[in-house]
């Protein structure tokens, strides 16, 4: 069954993007955690991180490179910001499609609840 995050890359629900090609889609989180909270979500259908597969090796590249671009744009390169791949169920991952956090533009806190 598609997961949300596959009807925004179908364009059947509106999302904020802020980023796109043909591998990924980047848009603003509808319940931000931080002033600036983006999802970098691989358009390919991979239920989480646990799911990939040696064929993803280039996929899991392009977008922790895009995460890093996105970070750029968004201007919280310098200061600092934290990606996270929560997976699976201890991970605390709610939607069935690998995405990225890209959380910034203030001071993270560790450890993580
Ligand atoms: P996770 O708990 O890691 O699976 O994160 C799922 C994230 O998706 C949460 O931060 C939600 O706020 C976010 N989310 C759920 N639905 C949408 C939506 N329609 N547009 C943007 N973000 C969403």
């Amino acid at each position: 069954m598609s997961s949300i995050f596959t009807k925004i890359i179908n364009k059947e629900i509106p999302a904020a993007i802020v980023y796109e090609d043909n591998e990924c889609i980047a848009f603003r989180d509808i319940d931000p955690k931080a002033p600036v909270h983006i999802l970098l979500v691989p358009k390919k259908e991979i239920l989480s991180l646990a799911e990939v597969s040696a064929e993803d090796k280039a996929l899991l590249g392009h977008l922790l490179m895009k995460a890093s671009e996105v970070a750029k744009a968004e201007g919280i390169s310098e200061s600092g910001y934290r990606v996270v791949v929560n997976t699976n169920k201890e991970g605390g991952q709610e939607v069935p499609h690998v995405h990225l956090h890209i959380l910034g533009g203030r001071q993270m806190t560790w450890s993580p609840g």
